[in-house]
């Protein structure tokens, strides 16, 4: 399967998923139920009372309140209680694949958590439109909007959703969750008193609303009836839909929104003629056109210096700080840093330039130049607006609403404006308030929602990646930058034909100027971390061992996921920079970076690592502990063909190791077939530019080894690199992570390695 982009195969045993079913005593084991889906496991190192005990407490709230309350389910509901989520989806799977009552599923709801509250967002829903219209027909506290289905394909993130709405059972269903805490997410601070008051009580609300209504719905209908339906073709496409500040749900399907979306189009072609009506003409409507076109432009360099600026700001103040990411735990600076350098931009322009070059004849028209520069301006501004609207609607994306709801609201100000203007006269601090009043819903939503991305983008930073030097250091601090531009100018761009000319002076954007340099000196003494806001830190105690009982090398790997590198990370960490020998001389250019196949037991998440560091450990306490060390021994070699084709039996047994999370296998060479994943071989995957690789992943607790066969299309080598992830560590291990601060989030494991030529 493909995860987070990278193809691997899993193999898994003896995981526990806990099924429960309610239902009505009339009920049959075939009829059509409804699927609601959490999990009870959590990553390495995290307690997951966000991520996703939170999942786990409001189904088996939701349990209690279906068999207290009088509602009868007139159809079966199922709660999959999912025991292996973090292992890459494989309960869900394990459930679709073998259970009786997977093919009597008819709509699920998948509950999830990025985080420890917050927003309890519909991130994905379908196929078809069936399930949104569902709940915006029934949630109570609506989060949902086209745009973060958009959105998913591009943000790096799996779900069980997957499993069942897309690659195995084409099940309709959403996938809500939490997204805000993000900082704790898969971090030992993932615990039960971070959890965000209120979250829960929302999501438990909606969500037996939901379930109600999914299983009174004539649409709910098992595999069979399903597969009919999709034949017929009546399953239609995805809708429009957003939630307004979470109070109500507007919902229209894709057929609509093509017409609707498409009408200011109209009205921009209008516009023309009746600006200059009666004295049309076909000249005068293409120089007014033009005229328009130069406007948009105008608006689009706008925005431009309204996302260039902040990012220039963020990039000059890394040059002269010892640290990025300095909002991280402070998120009010990146608002202060950056908003007011971002509204210099917007203005900007138009204080360089009063008003456009006319194509239309300002002495023809009996107007002055500044008034028919001021509409083309306005014009043109809305003519952006709706071609992002046409761009979104040409590419079948869910998301045009946002642009549409603002040239709606821009349609509407404008005519208020033009009459308030005609009492008051232009200049006017009322017919101001003409334009801005009828702006405020709109407004409203725009800061709502962008809001929501920065803080959502603030908290993800944490765990983006360090990128490779020397860009790595300023990728997140100019993200964030470039995020807060473009917010900035959606809630103040439809402002700008109006309202630029009372903003656009210079004392004003002298005064913002100051501002952000003041922030910008200021955010500098601010430390990026917190016990609130915790950087993460990957440790892996390396095992390279051979045979049943002998270590090759011991050593300790370090890697980081932000942009604060390794070297931040010891300088403040002083007790264990001593324990590993790190002095102020030490360089941490110069020492050995581990490659990314030290980080294997992992895949595919070691893509994040870039910052990485091997240093010597001891192995005398390992082998104290461990009587037996995982390793891999051949039964036999069956020729298959005088070319060299042969089978190659194998057993791995994993030792005496306790806590294993996972086994990777790693082979490389002229692999043709294995025994794993019903006998097909996954994409291969390339490491470090090194030769095509094809990686097995192995898991659930066991006591009997694993037995397996590889086949090779020729006489050449194969060569298996075997990865044992265990979550023991030794107390040496323990004491060095005990010395780090508590700022920092060490997730520690333990790592074998061993290889083999077959
Ligand atoms: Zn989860």
């Amino acid at each position: 399967m493909l995860f987070l982009r990278h193809s691997i195969s899993l193999g898994y045993r003896n995981h526990k998923n806990v099924i429960m079913r309610i239902s009505s005593k009339f009920a049959n084991d075939y009829d059509s139920s409804v699927l609601i889906n959490g999990h009870f496991d959590s990553p390495l190192g995290s307690p997951g009372a966000g991520d996703c005990g939170s999942c786990v407490a409001s189904m088996l709230e939701l349990a209690r309140l279906i068999v207290d309350s009088s509602w009868v389910p007139p159809r079966p509901i199922i709660f999959l209680f999912n025991g292996a989520e973090e292992l890459f989806l494989l309960g869900s799977h394990g459930f679709v694949k073998t259970h009786k009552w997977s093919n009597t599923v008819g709509a699920f709801v998948n509950i999830e958590a990025s985080g420890t509250g917050g927003f309890d967002l519909v991130c994905q829903s379908g196929p078809g439109s069936w399930p949104s219209y569902i709940y915006a027909q029934s949630a109570k506290y609506p989060m949902a909007n086209s745009v973060a289905q958009d959105m998913f394909g591009i943000i790096p993130g799996d779900t069980d959703y997957r499993i069942f709405a897309e690659d195995y059972g084409n099940i309709p269903g959403l996938d809500i969750i939490f997204v805000l805490g993000g900082y704790f997410y898969h971090t030992s601070y993932d615990t039960v008193e971070r959890l965000l008051p209120g979250s829960i009580q929302a999501r438990g609300e909606n969500l037996f609303r939901l379930t109600q209504a999914f299983a009174n719905s004539s649409m709910l209908l098992n595999a069979d009836e399903r597969s009919l339906k999709v034949e017929q073709g009546t399953m239609e496409d995805r809708a429009v839909f957003f939630d307004y500040l979470s109070w109500f749900m507007i919902y229209y399907s894709r057929k609509l929104s093509a017409g609707l979306h498409s009408l200011p189009v109209v009205v921009l072609l209008l516009v023309p003629l009746f600006l200059h009506s009666p004295n049309n003409s076909v000249n005068i409507w293409f120089a007014t056109l033009f005229d328009f076109i130069k406007g948009m432009l105008f608006h689009i360099v706008s925005l431009v210096f309204a996302i260039a600026l902040p990012v220039v700001s963020a990039v000059l103040r890394l040059y002269f700080s010892t640290h990025a990411m300095n909002w991280f735990a402070h998120p009010f600076l990146a608002f202060l840093m950056f908003v007011p350098c971002s509204i210099v931009g917007l203005l900007l322009p138009r204080t360089v330039w009063a008003f456009l070059p006319l194509s239309q004849d300002a002495s023809h028209l009996k107007l002055s130049k500044e008034v028919i520069s001021d509409k083309a301006y306005f014009w043109g501004t809305f003519g952006f607006y709706i071609s992002i609207t046409m761009v979104y609607l040409l590419a079948h994306l869910g998301g045009g609403f946002l642009t549409y709801s603002i040239s709606l609201s821009m349609l509407l100000s404008w005519f208020s404006y033009r009459l308030s203007s005609q009492h008051y006269g232009h200049q006017s601090i009322k017919s101001l308030a003409g334009y801005l009043i009828p702006m405020i819903p709109c407004l409203l939503y725009v800061v709502y929602y962008g809001g929501f991305l920065v803080q959502f983008l603030i908290e993800k930073m944490g765990m983006m990646g360090s990128l490779p030097e020397p860009f790595g250091y300023f990728v997140q601090d100019a993200v964030v930058a470039a995020i807060i531009g473009l917010v900035t100018g959606w809630c103040i761009g439809p402002l700008l034909p109006v309202v630029g000319h009372w903003l656009g002076r210079s004392s004003i954007l002298q005064c913002l100027m100051q501002v952000t340099i003041i922030a910008l000196a200021l955010s500098s003494q601010f430390f990026p971390y917190s016990m609130d806001a915790p950087k993460r830190v990957v440790l892996q105690h390396t095992f390279i061992t051979a045979g049943t009982n002998k270590v090759v090398e011991s050593r300790y790997d370090f890697a980081v996921v932000d942009a604060n590198s390794l070297a931040f990370l010891f300088k403040h960490s002083p007790e264990a920079a001593e324990m590993l020998h790190i002095s102020s001389e030490f360089s941490f250019e110069e020492n050995s970076h581990s490659d990314s196949s030290s980080w294997v037991a992992l895949f595919p998440v070691p893509f994040l690592f870039s910052r990485t560091l091997k240093l010597p450990a001891d192995s005398d306490s390992m082998l104290n502990h461990y009587s037996m060390l995982p390793h891999v021994s051949i039964h036999d070699s069956v020729l298959i063909s005088k070319a060299g084709h042969r089978r190659v039996h194998l057993e791995l047994h994993l030792g005496s190791v306790g806590e294993i999370w996972a086994t990777v296998l790693n082979i490389t060479g002229p692999l043709s077939n294995w025994s794993f994943a019903d006998h097909k071989l996954p994409a291969p995957e390339r490491m470090n530019g090194g030769p095509p690789s094809y990686i097995c992943r192995l898991s659930g607790s066991t006591k009997e080894s694993w037995t397996f066969w590889l086949e090779a299309s020729s006489s050449e080598a194969l060569r298996m690199d075997v990865a044992v992830l265990d979550q023991y560590l030794v107390d040496e291990t323990k004491r060095l992570k005990r010395l780090f601060p508590s700022w920092a989030d060490i997730t520690a494991f333990s790592t074998f390695f061993s290889s083999y030529d077959l």
